[in-house]
């Protein structure tokens, strides 16, 4: 069978293109196929000189692959990522995308800038980190502090010095710390029930180290080295939604999200001094539905009726900082559960302010992060396309909509694909249903970013080039698609 499939993806191959004196019916089909075919993102690109050599190599793997994973059942876009990403790391075909140069990646959180590999064993190992388990849920969290903090109604703090000194193996205990935190199981499709159960876990992973990135003493270290895994990656710019958290000191001084901006800016500025070859960073402030306590970080759930006050200072504090850091700030997000928290809507009125008032404060929303369509989620894509947004997050439901559909190709309005997340998150299992493979086929722009990788263990941007190239775009997409994907990351 799967022989078959390999056989008869060649032979379609063969006959791409109307050859004279064809028979009429293989004819026509051949029209038909290169008809539509043309309308496939990176169907325009024209490969030169060894870019040719490469694409035939590529394919070569590509459909090895495919007939490889059919045997197995274990085709990798078709199972969860916990469960194949071994598989992946060792395939030829990701071995030419990771080296690949990828372009822009612009779909990233701060969280997830770094792995959690180099958090546990870098960041934790610092004077005057400590950690406790929550008695909740028995999630890990960590702080700086001067000296043992008391206990408080969340855990006992312990010194992590003193709590991986009485462990048998260091090793162990840092596998232990980082299994803790990060969402990879075994068995994810039943360990996580559905979406919302999915989420409560993604949350204590934001809780467990937001503290470790906060404090003035890691935050630059942190920022630096995610720009650095970035780049060895294969990417030449990443843009980071960023809430511009408070830093705070060992004795609990904190600073306002101005310092914050000032000392990623600095921290950027160090790495294009020592990548030259790279465009560095951007950071797009995102209002986070979440709250400072005791210098750890708690989201907020049920936040309906979280104040427009609020909404309308933050905006105003990004008007403010896309004036006064134009080379550093692209604009404004709201990065939140869309299926929990207010829709767009419910600011529509402070979303306008920047307009109104005549200042330009460029927009990149997340919007339709969810499977239902017609729910006010999935309307957040009409609100963010009114309101002017550069590029969109998710877009899940765009293709249910095909008068939005429209608009983001009249307007050239990117959709933000990151492959792993909605999986990882229970919007879809088999990465080939994915709804970008319709944008993908019908030429809409998109960009291939991470989102929240280190919670998965993926890659800053191959695995999900990987999984894009293999499971979402056609089996005929070649290198044309990911140089166009690569193209329009910087456009
Ligand atoms: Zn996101």
């Amino acid at each position: 069978m799967a022989s078959d499939l390999a056989f008869s993806i060649v032979c379609v191959w063969s006959f791409v293109s109307p050859i004279v004196g064809m028979p009429p019916f293989l004819s026509s089909r051949a029209q038909l196929l290169n008809d539509d075919s043309s309308y496939a993102t990176g169907s325009n690109v024209e490969l030169k000189g060894k870019e040719w050599a490469v694409n035939d190599l590529l394919m070569m793997l590509k459909l090895e692959e495919i007939s490889e994973g059919l045997k197995t059942s274990l085709y990798p876009p078709a199972v969860h990522f916990f469960q194949t990403k071994a598989s992946i790391d060792k395939s030829g075909v990701f071995e030419i995308i990771r080296i690949m140069p990828k372009g822009a990646i612009l779909h990233v959180h701060d969280d997830s800038l770094v792995d959690l590999s180099w958090l546990i064993r870098n960041v934790t190992y610092r004077p005057g980190c400590y950690m406790c388990f929550t008695r909740k849920r028995g999630n890990v969290i960590f702080k700086f502090h001067e000296k043992e903090p008391a206990a408080d109604e969340e855990c006992d703090w312990k010194l992590v010095k003193t709590e991986r000194s009485n462990y048998v193996d260091a090793d162990e205990f840092d596998n232990m710390l980082e299994n803790n935190i990060s969402l990879i199981v075994e068995d994810p499709t039943n360990f996580y029930k559905n979406q919302y159960d999915v989420w409560s876990y993604f949350t204590d992973f934001f809780q467990s180290f937001r503290s470790l990135f906060s404090y003035s003493d890691v935050m630059q270290d942190a920022y630096y080295e995610g720009l650095r895994q970035f780049h060895e990656d294969g990417a030449q710019f990443v843009e980071i939604r960023s809430a511009l958290p408070p830093v705070y000191d060992l004795d609990g001084t904190t600073y306002d999200e101005e310092y914050t901006l000032g000392k990623l800016e600095e921290a950027n500025i160090m790495f294009l001094d020592d990548y030259s070859d790279s465009m560095g960073s951007k950071v797009i402030y995102s209002r986070t539905n979440l709250l400072m306590r005791n210098y750890f970080y708690v989201y907020l759930c049920h936040c309906r009726d979280k104040d427009r006050v609020t909404m309308k200072s933050k905006i105003e504090l990004a008007m403010t900082f896309y004036q006064k850091y134009p080379d550093f700030v692209s604009g404004f997000d709201i990065v939140k559960h869309e299926n929990l928290y207010n829709p767009l809507l419910f600011y529509w009125e402070e979303l306008q302010m920047p307009s109104n008032t005549g200042v330009d404060l460029p927009y990149f929303f997340h919007a339709s992060e969810t499977n239902w369509q017609g729910s006010s989620a999935d309307e957040n894509l009409f609100d963010a396309i009114l309101l002017n947004a550069k590029r969109i997050g998710h877009a899940y439901g765009a293709v249910k909509h095909p008068v939005l559909l429209n608009e983001l190709k009249k307007k050239d309005i990117p959709i933000e694909i990151s492959p792993i997340s909605g999986q990882v998150l229970k919007h879809f299992y088999d990465l080939r249903n994915h709804p970008a493979s319709h944008m993908l086929s019908h030429g809409y722009p998109v960009v291939v970013s991470s989102d929240n990788r280190a919670a998965w263990g993926a890659s800053p941007a191959s695995h999900d080039f990987y999984e894009l190239f293999m499971g979402i775009a056609s089996v005929k997409a070649d290198l044309r698609l990911l140089k166009q994907l690569a193209m329009d990351s910087i456009r």
